[in-house]
Parts: structure tokens; C-alpha cells; sequence
């Protein structure tokens, strides 16, 4: 047996269900029973009766798991899989924060810390935050880490949002992909629709034909009569729309990878799963302080 086989007989033997970001590498995907977005994979995360559920992600993911589910294991395979965004934000920034605007609701985008979570009133994702925010009856507001979310969102409100930190961003949708590779992908696919994730730039965001979260990039190309698309967001997610939606044609940014979400490998998945040793745990006020600006986030989804 190989090993994605001796993955899918041990999930089998032990009930574990695997849940995997879409940035995850190929060979993950493809033994995943689960692909989405964080809000997508909190939702199933939520409504699973699998006792362990095993995370292919980064931490940040894995904690919202654990914080929806503290009665289930969540084994983390990639320990040490971190979203540099996520650390860019600190509780004490968050509280400093809240000195300053006494009455501003704070809402984080899902890409924090649980420690950062527990001091938010509601978590948001780039599938939801538009909506979030906009269901808040407040002028001002603290939204953070990533402050090309923040300019998307702020461009649809009359509301104040107010950036925690300052400078927070995705050193993949913010660095790696610029201006000039989309332009230079425009130049050589006129034709395609311009799908651009809202941690992008805004000057990529400019560019596009539609910002929007990853999950949202597959609906897009399912239902839009472009038949190309520029992807601005982590490559991987064109191995994920090749798969589903082979009739389309994808132009990915080659050097738009995420390092962190490549620490899941199968070897770490399986050992993961053979042994149960890599579970992640939070203390008990974290889970249980992190757990309502979750909650409240899928209700606010819902709707
Ligand atoms: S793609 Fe960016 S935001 Fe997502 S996990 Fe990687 S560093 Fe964090």
C-alpha cells in the first residue's frame, strides 16, 4: 500500500475525518473529505459526528476547530504551521485598541490568534466580512489584521474601520502577488475574467472582475460565461478548479504559494493519525471566550 492508501485505511479504522484548506498541496486535497475556505470548514467542523477531526491547514484554522468543537479531538498535523498575518496582531494591540475607541465593536477577520479572538466581538471571513460588518449597528468599528480586507470592506460602508494593527497583511496575497503579474497575465489572456481574493492590493483588487473569497472563486467560475480566468490568489486553488470545473481554463500566479500551508504533508498526516499525538489544545478561558465571536459569526452567516 502506498502511503495515501495506508491514510485512507487508518481514517477508515478510526472513524477520522480529514478537513483541508483549498490552499493545501495536490496530494492533500485528494485524500481530503473535505475542501473549502475557513468559514466553509468551520461550518462542516460544526456539523461532523466524527469524534477526531484532522486538520490540513494552519493553526489558526485547527483552533477554530477546536474552539467549535471541545468535546472532539483535532489532531494538527503541520505543528508548526503558523499565517504569519495571524501573529501580526497581539491581544494587548487589540486592548490598547479598545482604550482608544471605548464603544467600537471589534471584529477580526478568522486569520488570528484564538488568544486575539477571545477579546473580539465577531469573527469575520472574506466569504462574510462585508456582511459582518454591515449587520453591526455601530459608526466605528476595529477590524483587523489585514488591512487590504479592511479597504475592501471600507469601500461598500459609510462606517469607520478602524485598522488593528496598522500594517497587517498576507505576505502571499499582498507580496507575492503584484500589479505587474496580473497585468502581465491580462496582456496574455485578454479574454479571461479577473478573479482576485481581498487580501489582495488594491491595486490588484482594481484590476479584477470580481474580488472574492476562495470558495467563492469556484462558484464564480462554475456560473460565469467567461470560460478563462486569472486566479490572484495562493496557486493551489487552480489544482482544486482543474479538478471540479475541467471545462474552464485557469491562469495561476506560479510564485503565489503559501509556505505554511505546505507543512502538511502526507507523512505528517499519517504519522498524525497513526500515533494521535498531535492534538491541539487551548486553555480553558480561550476556548470558551473565543467560542462566542465564532458562534456569533455563523449565526450573523446564516441569516
Ligand atoms: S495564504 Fe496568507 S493569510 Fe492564508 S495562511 Fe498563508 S500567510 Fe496566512
Amino acid at each position: 500500500m502506498d502511503i495515501s492508501e495506508r491514510i485512507l485505511a487508518l481514517k477508515e479504522q478510526k472513524g477520522m475525518v480529514i478537513l483541508a484548506h483549498n490552499y493545501q498541496a495536490p496530494e492533500v486535497q485528494d485524500i481530503a473529505d473535505y475542501l473549502g475556505d475557513s468559514l466553509d470548514l468551520c461550518y462542516r467542523a460544526q456539523e461532523l459526528d466524527a469524534d477526531t477531526i484532522v486538520f490540513a491547514g494552519v493553526r489558526f484554522m485547527a483552533e477554530s476547530a477546536l474552539i467549535l468543537n471541545p468535546e472532539k479531538t483535532v489532531l494538527f498535523p503541520a505543528f508548526d504551521a503558523t499565517c504569519p498575518m495571524a501573529d501580526m496582531l497581539t491581544p494587548d494591540a487589540i486592548i490598547a485598541a479598545k482604550k482608544r475607541y471605548p464603544d467600537a465593536p471589534v471584529v477580526l477577520y478568522g486569520n488570528t490568534t484564538a488568544a486575539c479572538k477571545a477579546h473580539a466581538d465577531v469573527i469575520c471571513t472574506s466569504a462574510n466580512a462585508y456582511r459582518i460588518v454591515s449587520s453591526l449597528d455601530a459608526d466605528t468599528i476595529l477590524f483587523g489584521p489585514d488591512k487590504n480586507l479592511r479597504h475592501w470592506v471600507a469601500g461598500q460602508t459609510d462606517q469607520t474601520l478602524v485598522p488593528i494593527p496598522d500594517d497587517g497583511y498576507c505576505y502571499v496575497h499582498n507580496v507575492r502577488i503584484t500589479e505587474e503579474d496580473v497585468r502581465s497575465l491580462m496582456a496574455a489572456h485578454p479574454e479571461a475574467a479577473v478573479l482576485a481574493h481581498p487580501e489582495c492590493t488594491p491595486a490588484v483588487q482594481d484590476l479584477a472582475d470580481k474580488i472574492v473569497s476562495t470558495n467563492g472563486m469556484l462558484a464564480e467560475a462554475r456560473s460565469s460565461p467567461a470560460r478563462s480566468f486569472i486566479i490572484c490568489t495562493e496557486r493551489e486553488l487552480c489544482y482544486r478548479l482543474r479538478k471540479e470545473i475541467p471545462e474552464k481554463t485557469y491562469y495561476e500566479i506560479p510564485h503565489a504559494v503559501c509556505d505554511d500551508m505546505k507543512k502538511t504533508t502526507l507523512a505528517t498526516l499519517y504519522e498524525a493519525m497513526a500515533t494521535e499525538g498531535r492534538a491541539m489544545t487551548l486553555p480553558r478561558e480561550v476556548l470558551e471566550r473565543a467560542r462566542r465571536p465564532l458562534e456569533r459569526m455563523l449565526e450573523l452567516s446564516r441569516r
